[in-house]
């Protein structure tokens, strides 16, 4: 495999060497790895049949000279999970997740550290810095080890202890500094300067945005297996990327995936890309809200999401503006609580446990959904980089478990044990009755009001046997379809209202459609609410059960 070293200001041409990291003609440390996508576009395709599915499959277009072997936990090859009930409930069904948390050590990085600790070893290089707020050091430890080589990781203060005992774990020198992740990285700088030591330099190093590109491969091959190939047998592309961003490493990576394939005819379209900030640190999104060319730092971050607290992006924010401008994306940003929200929405629809800054794409796509400029139509990848570990007692919150007292002296056991279940059983919950009859939005409003607190929920097909349920049942709220066949919603509602047990029930009503004018005249004033369907995440109909079970 051969490439060259391309400066991105001057143009000038270098060999590869890991540790020369600025263009010899004009100093310039912004310079990316050029391949023969001539020859390499006609070949690689078919040669990929035949190869596992991890990221050294695109090894021609890696700038390591020889996969080796040894160094390998298995890094990329990450699932393209399909996120159908995300998708109901956003009334966007195409939302893929690229799941990156299934990663050797649970985050993206690892494609990162993978494929530099292989570079440098082959450069006989056996001493490294990182400056982290946790994964990217987590990933080089554990890579370093294998390599036998040794890593000084400095990390912030503010990196969850769990994942400071990880890098020391792994055999790294873990130094904390007190300070911002903007500070943490000028000290790591000065100490691999003065000793003289290769140190990892986050969107500036070639060997990252090489790591960072598999995963536009990945997600072309496994959309492709999902949708099929395009009418003119290319692979597929998403409409969007949507990723949290913080020193913007991921994207600009993913970027040069996506145009690496479209230059060797491998694909029609670049997906558009939305970078996802926190808002106590999105010094990206405010500047390109503010069309700024250049970055305006934050310097004092305020997120407690410390992945995300890069303050100052320096110039990876003028290449990711570019690539979002030219992609016609958008960037976002979300507060802590939109991301830990999230984080709840998608562990509860989707078995999806991530970390928070991971979280924080999902909040961002919620968003953009909503504003409408992500469309319905679309299709959409969502980067989940890296798992939850620790769940931070924030994120939680209080009354996350039920604890029940084992029986005291006094009780047989058996009385005891049973009185204390009795605190967890469903009887205790509000009561409400779904009355519905597609059974995919039924098991959709199900979940959405289980992931929200504790409700006992009962469910009927149609509105005969809904009305039988509640009247039997009297439940505390109901939601209900209109269209529905043996008798519809409007006749339910005048049936409830006519008797006086069932008269003062609340209602909700869920419809697929636009009602008419004379639709909405037969409801007026029997319900408490009209629910689009397709809008089932907006809080407002989430406030709207609390307050009506109250
Ligand atoms: C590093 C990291 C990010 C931010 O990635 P960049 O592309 O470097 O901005 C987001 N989420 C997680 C989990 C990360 O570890
Ligand atoms: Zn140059």
């Amino acid at each position: 495999m051969s490439f060259i070293i391309k400066c991105l200001d001057c143009g000038h041409n270098t060999p590869y060497y890991p540790t020369s990291t600025t263009c010899p003609k004009c100093g310039s440390q912004w310079r990316e790895a050029e391949y023969d996508y001539e020859l390499i576009g006609q070949t690689l395709r078919e040669q990929l049949t035949s190869r596992p599915f991890d990221l050294w499959r695109y090894r021609e277009l890696l700038p390591v000279r020889k996969p080796n072997v040894s160094l390998s936990l298995g890094e990329g090859g990450s699932p393209l999970v399909r996120a159908a009930n995300l998708g109901m409930m956003l009334g966007c069904p195409n939302i893929f997740i690229k799941d990156e948390r299934q990663g050797p050590t649970s985050s993206f990085k690892d494609r990162q550290a993978s494929i530099t600790i292989a570079a440098l070893k082959e450069a006989g290089i056996t001493e490294m810095v990182a400056a982290s707020t946790g994964n990217v050091a987590i990933s080089y430890s554990a890579y370093a080890s294998r390599a036998g080589m040794k890593l000084w990781a400095f990390v912030t203060s503010l990196v969850p202890g769990v994942k400071m005992r990880e890098i020391a774990l792994y055999g790294s020198q873990v130094i904390k500094i007190t300070g911002s992740y903007d500070q943490c990285k000028q000290v790591a700088s000065e100490f691999a300067r003065q000793r003289g030591l290769y140190q990892d330099m986050g969107a500036r190093t070639i060997t990252s945005i090489e790591a960072m590109k598999t995963i536009a491969f990945e997600i072309a091959e496994q959309l492709t297996a999902a949708l099929g190939p395009t009418e003119n047998s290319k692979w597929q592309t998403p409409d969007w990327y949507v990723q949290a961003v913080s020193g913007g490493m991921g994207p600009i990576g993913v970027y040069k995936g996506f145009r690496e394939m479209k230059q060797m005819g491998w694909i029609n379209d670049l997906p558009a890309f939305a970078p996802i900030q926190a808002e106590g640190c999105a010094p990206m999104v405010d500047s390109w809200k503010k069309g700024l060319e250049k970055a305006e730092p934050v310097t004092s971050p305020k997120t407690r999401i410390e992945t995300l607290a890069t303050g100052d992006p320096g110039r990876a924010y003028e290449f990711l503006r570019a690539k979002v401008n030219e992609t016609h994306g958008a960037f976002e940003s979300v507060s802590d609580e939109d991301a830990f929200r999230a984080m709840h929405v998608l562990a509860k629809m989707e078995g999806i446990s991530a970390e928070p800054a991971a979280a924080a794409a999902f909040a961002g796509l919620f968003k953009l959904i909503r504003a409408g400029v992500i469309k319905p139509s679309d299709t959409v990848v969502v980067n989940c980089t890296g798992h939850t570990l620790p769940a931070e007692s924030f994120v939680l919150g209080d009354n996350w478990s039920h604890d029940v007292k084992f029986p005291s002296k006094d009780e047989t056991p058996q009385e005891g044990l049973l009185s204390a279940l009795t605190q967890v059983a469903p009887e205790r919950f509000p009561k409400i009755a779904i009355v519905e009859d597609t059974t995919e939005a039924r098991r959709l409003i199900r979940r959405i009001l289980q992931s929200q607190g504790n409700f006992t929920i009962i469910e009927a097909t149609n509105g005969r046997e809904g009305l039988e349920m509640i009247q039997r049942e009297l439940p505390d709220l109901i939601i209900l379809d209109l269209m529905m066949p043996e008798l519809d919603g409007f006749s339910v509602l005048e049936a409830l209202r006519s008797k006086s047990e069932t008269a003062s029930i609340p209602v909700i009503v869920a419809t697929a459609k636009e009602l008419t004018p004379d639709e909405k005249n037969r409801l007026g004033g029997q319900i408490q609410a009209l629910l689009q369907k397709g809008d089932f995440l907006n809080d407002e109909f989430l406030e709207e059960v609390r307050s009506l079970i109250k």
